[in-house]
């Protein structure tokens, strides 16, 4: 077929199954490369597309694609996806029962499936029989990182998948990934013997996911923080990662109390407590989630539209993959990072602790670079991730509302010299007991209270210290030691200010209520800018349409967003179509979508406009 043909079809199959008009930046010249039969390697950020770029060429070929994904959920979430497009696809793997899987084998067998997905164990194990029996038109590795060792995935079972090329020459690889550095790309051509692979990288940009960074909180600033965050984002999921089981508990707890729905989600729970959770997230039962790092791995919800950390993530890699769930679906979803000093000494303790000394102290030193910033967030992330951006990005905190900076000096030196008077024996809390004046345990039975600096800070609340004292410490003022009781210690450039040598320029610190009212108005502008559509959209109308999609989805016991995503619903409430006709025109919404869907969302736009 020539080419302009091939692009034809291949554009008219995006619109037939999927409802896009257009390609993704890379997808096109991937599932060309595949349709050539090549290799490749994609990394591509979370929401990037990934999946259309075997999807397509799947359906654009003979046979059956066979997939490999680590974990059930995914593939459950994946399958369901296809089928609500009305494209024939199944998932092989140890949950399903015998019979099932016996249909399952027939269909693949009679190459009634465009797609297979299969768990790496069964792959294995079936390399020598259903493969055999199947008309196999692509392999598609997802997650690939999980095959090496440099990843932060790893996952036994891949490192095998190496013998597919052996026993399946002619069969195309696609191995995809959303996170994978220099080492572990490598890793993952050479384990998998690809064959000259073409790589294709795209940016790991997130432009919709805004960036926020609220430094030295305590637990009821935090709590009150979250509520004010979550109040701005009513009826939308969330995720609150937290550092600790006992964390997600509490947070959970607390939310319960003002209200909202939210559960918990740790490795102390059960699997079945576990499925659980993630289903009532997944379905839109509960608002929000409150989960140690376990989870999020498993899930597609294209609509989480916002995450928060509780506490520091030990890298950027971590952080970015978690914000990463949020806004799959390309909408604006806004991120919150809580960073305190506390989170800081326990990080580098463990770091400390681990294996691999100084890989995770500078993993974590990069993280806190991150948090400290006082340029565009964004710049930092990218450039972490190997890439350059030319512009600030104008969604993160720091561009939005520039940091200040004053002359700290007086403050820096209150400081140090309440830490020389103890002789260097006192950890941040003490400090701040004796700055504040507060006759603590510690402080009354060392004498602390006798000193001249006791009560010097009595001026600046507790929360302003803790964040003063995080920024003394990135500029390098004092130091942690933590191999002893995590005690401070000046040093030179310390000194240096401490006797009236040097000049100390701190960050001036913003109260946030204002601050989250200004956010709140300029995502609403984001929204419109993200759909490139004039704002007319009626929020009432979103809602109807809503409680019907959550209406349809219980009945077919599907998540609302594979019926439509939360992306789709704006632009039908923008749009408003009256006719079947005008509905199928909506990016997002195929053939299949079109003739199951449209009647009922039209009627419902038509009775809503009377
Ligand atoms: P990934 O697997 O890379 O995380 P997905 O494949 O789930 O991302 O795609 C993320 C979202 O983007 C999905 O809602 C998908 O339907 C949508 N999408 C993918 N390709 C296109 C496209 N060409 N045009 C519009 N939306 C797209
Ligand atoms: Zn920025």
């Amino acid at each position: 077929m020539p080419k302009f043909q091939i692009f034809t079809f291949m554009l008219q199959t995006l619109k037939t199954y999927f409802g896009y008009d257009s390609f993704r930046p890379l997808q096109e010249d991937i599932i060309r490369h595949l349709l050539n039969r090549k290799d490749a390697l994609v990394l591509m950020p979370t929401g990037g597309g990934k999946s259309i770029c075997y999807q397509l060429p799947a359906l654009l070929s003979e046979g059956t694609a066979v997939v490999v994904s680590p974990l059930i959920s995914l593939m459950k979430d994946q399958v369901e996806a296809l089928c609500a497009n009305g494209i024939p696809a199944g998932a092989l793997n140890s949950t399903n029962d015998e019979t099932a899987n016996a249909a399952l084998r027939r269909a693949c067998m009679g190459g009634k499936l465009k797609l297979l997905y299969i768990s790496p164990e069964k792959l294995l194990a079936e390399a020598g029989y259903l493969l055999r029996d199947m008309n196999i038109s692509l392999f598609a590795i997802d997650e690939a990182h999980c095959i090496s060792q440099w990843g932060h995935d790893f996952r036994p079972e891949y490192t095998q998948l190496g013998i597919l090329h052996e026993q399946f020459p002619q069969v195309p690889i696609i191995a995809l990934t959303a996170t994978a550095d220099k080492i572990t790309r490598q890793d993952i051509v050479k384990q998998l013997h690809l064959h000259e692979p073409k790589v294709f990288i795209s940016s790991f940009d997130r432009p919709n996911l805004s960036l926020t960074v609220k430094r030295g909180y305590q637990q009821k600033e935090k709590s009150r923080a979250i509520l004010d965050f979550i109040h701005h984002h009513p009826n939308e999921s969330g995720i609150i990662y937290c550092m600790s089981r006992s964390k997600t508990e509490t947070v959970a707890q607390m939310l319960q109390k003002q209200g909202i729905c939210a559960t918990v989600y740790h490795a102390g729970l059960s699997p079945t407590q576990r499925d659980e959770a993630q289903d009532d997230f997944i379905n839109d039962r509960v608002q929000v989630v409150c989960a140690t790092i376990a989870f999020g791995m498993g899930i597609d919800k294209s609509n989480v539209r916002w995450v928060i950390h509780y506490n520091l993530p030990k890298s950027i890699e971590s952080f970015y993959q978690e914000i990463g769930r949020a806004g799959r679906d390309g909408l604006p979803s806004d991120t919150l990072l809580f960073y305190s000093l506390g989170d800081l000494i326990l990080l580098t303790k463990f770091a400390a602790e681990s294996g691999q000394q100084g890989i995770n102290l500078e993993k974590l030193n990069r993280m806190q670079q991150y948090a400290e910033s006082d340029i565009c967030r964004r710049r930092i992330l990218l450039s972490y991730f190997g890439e350059t951006m030319m512009h600030d990005c104008g969604n993160c905190d720091v561009c939005k509302n520039p940091p200040e900076r004053f002359d700290g000096t007086i403050i820096v030196q209150k400081a140090l010299s309440a830490i020389a008077r103890t002789n260097q024996q006192i950890g941040i809390s003490t400090l701040i007991d004796i700055l504040r004046g507060t006759l603590s345990p510690e402080v009354s039975q060392k004498g602390y209270h006798q000193l001249k600096t006791f009560g010097a800070g009595r001026d600046i609340p507790p929360r302003d210290w803790q964040d003063y004292l995080l920024q003394m410490l990135q500029l390098g003022y004092f130091e942690i030691a933590y191999n002893e009781n995590n005690h401070l210690k000046i040093t030179a450039s310390g000194s240096a200010v401490l006797f009236g040598k040097a000049i100390a320029r701190l960050v001036v610190i913003r109260r946030e209520e204002a601050a989250s009212q200004r956010g709140h108005k300029r995502k609403v502008v984001n929204k419109e800018l993200a759909l490139d559509l004039p704002a007319t959209e009626s929020n009432d109308l979103f809602e109807v349409l809503r409680q019907l999609r959550k209406q349809l989805a219980d009945q077919e016991a599907l998540p609302a967003y594979i019926i439509l995503s939360d992306k789709v619903l704006h632009l039908l409430s923008t749009a408003r179509p009256t006719s079947i006709e005008e509905f199928g025109n909506i990016s997002g919404i195929g053939e299949y979508k079109k003739k199951k869907y449209g009647k009922e969302f039209v009627e419902a736009i038509r009775k809503f406009m009377e």
